[in-house]
């Protein structure tokens, strides 16, 4: 069933996004997903992945199938490969078939089937002044759907949290009354279902079915610009659901007047109720997303590489989440903690460089304020205690903090030898071991300049 498998990654791909995978896709190639009439069984190389499908890609995954496969009822878990499993017994000399740690999730049947993203929650979002708001009135919605900000409309650059947003409203209301009719879909999704309605001639099934419904989210609404047949009919659903108090939440990379195309009396419906938007996070919220988001995937990056992610990507969540999936993957697979080189390198494609004469600069005037010893001192050839000691502290932080070669920090630092600046930067790294002082002002330093890359 490779085919499936094949195909299940590639339509999460083309509905979800390639930043979903971003990632994992390497790692889930070695996968397998069997299919046995509505039984679906992923085939996992080892534990970690497990944990990762299950923490992560379950739903989009069983989306996925769902649709694929064109079957609502499907049952899915996941199972740890028993070749795999002989092979890592045999390889540590421990007698095969001794039982392993096994993950397979039991999916709950609801009884209408919401398509509510069950991972994001209010409890794993985390508030920051950026979407402060957007936070207080989703929570109110949640509280009183229908009632309070009747439509609820969140707009954001992309990665920013709507998607999570709105899905923790649903999720909250569905936990509060399972017997409410909640359905979260996507504009593409509401499209296509219309599409095919018409084709097979169910327009009054479709329209019957939206409008029964107690909470509509559609999520991406800017995709019904330039689809006139798809905004009529949207219209059409919105106003029954409005008129009868049911709660609409729309989401959106725009402000309603700002969607190209978008037919004047939708519009203004769109802007009749709460328009609330997401802003791009500050250093700390973003320290504190991946830090939730660590603990949810059981990953352990020290909090330099945790510093360096957020201050070097500067706008997308998703993009943060998924460099931290990949570093942590490898940081498994390699058996050890990564470095801030590790670091540059492994997401060298969507890390801003920022320029060489910034950081030396940077570097140099941080070091010389710490020590009381101004720039040009540092760069010079005297060789007071107090001078040599910043200058090896710049030429060590240099070297640990930007790709610099040694010849190169030589130069930067007042045109010494190559084998100079080795020489500082071994010096203080040995004597860190021993030098208490030298190490907590290393680390007051590094955290510094790392907030200000
Ligand atoms: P959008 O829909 O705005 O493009 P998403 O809701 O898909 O963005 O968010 C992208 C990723 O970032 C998701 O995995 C989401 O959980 C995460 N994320 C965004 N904002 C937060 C937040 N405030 N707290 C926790 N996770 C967040
Ligand atoms: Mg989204």
């Amino acid at each position: 069933m490779r085919d499936l498998w094949q195909n299940t990654l590639k339509h999460i791909d083309d509905c979800e996004g390639p930043s979903v995978l971003d990632g994992v896709r390497e790692i889930y190639r070695e996968c397998r997903l069997e299919q046995e009439d509505n039984r679906l069984t992923l085939v996992v190389p080892n534990g970690f992945v497990s944990r990762l499908v299950s923490g992560r890609h379950q739903e989009s995954i069983l989306k996925a199938c769902r649709t694929l496969l064109d079957r609502d009822n499907l049952d899915f878990s996941i199972r740890v490969s028993e070749e795999k499993k002989a092979k890592k017994s045999r390889e540590s000399g421990r007698k095969a078939g001794l039982p392993m740690k096994e993950i397979s999730p039991k999916v709950p049947e609801p009884e209408w089937d919401n398509h509510l993203i069950t991972r994001y929650l209010f409890e794993n979002y985390v508030v920051g002044e950026s979407n402060r708001f957007a936070h207080a009135a989703a929570y109110q919605v949640s509280e009183n759907p229908g009632k309070s900000y009747n439509p609820f409309y969140i707009y954001g650059g992309v990665g920013l949290g709507k998607t999570h947003l709105v899905n923790a409203v649903g999720n909250a209301i569905f936990r509060k009354s399972p017997e409410k009719k909640i359905l979260y879909l996507t504009t593409e999704s509401f499209l296509n279902e219309m599409v095919n309605a018409i084709k097979f001639n169910k327009m009054s099934e479709f329209r019957e079915r939206y409008r029964s419904i107690e909470v509509l989210i559609v999520d991406d609404i800017q995709f019904l610009s330039n689809k006139e047949r798809t905004q009529e009919e949207f219209f059409h659903t919105f106003n029954s659901l409005f008129e009868s108090g049911r709660q609409i939440i729309l989401t959106s990379d725009c402000a309603p007047n700002e969607i190209m195309t978008l037919e004047e009396r939708l519009r203004s419906r769109f802007s009749s109720g709460l328009i609330a938007d997401i802003q791009i996070p500050d250093f700390e919220t973003k320290v504190a997303i991946l830090t939730e988001k660590m603990k949810q995937e059981g990953i352990n990056l020290s909090e330099d590489v945790i510093y360096f992610l957020a201050t070097s990507i500067k706008s997308n969540i998703r993009e943060l989440e998924g460099a931290m999936i990949r570093l942590g993957a490898y940081q498994t697979l390699m058996g050890k903690p990564v470095t801030i080189e590790v670091t540059r390198r492994l997401l060298s494609n969507i890390i801003q460089n920022t320029s060489m004469p910034l950081h030396t600069e940077l570097i140099v005037n941080e070091v010389s304020t710490f020590y009381k010893v101004s720039p040009k001192e540092i760069r010079s050839k005297k060789r007071n205690r107090s001078i040599s000691l910043a200058r090896q502290v710049a030429i060590y932080l240099l070297r640990d903090l930007t790709q610099m070669s040694f010849p190169e920090i030589g130069r930067e630092m007042g045109g010494r030898d190559h084998s100079t600046a080795i020489y500082a930067f071994r010096t203080v790294d040995e004597n860190r071991d021993s030098d208490a002082i030298l190490s907590r002002d290393i680390e007051i330093l590094r955290r510094k300049l790392l907030q200000s890359l």
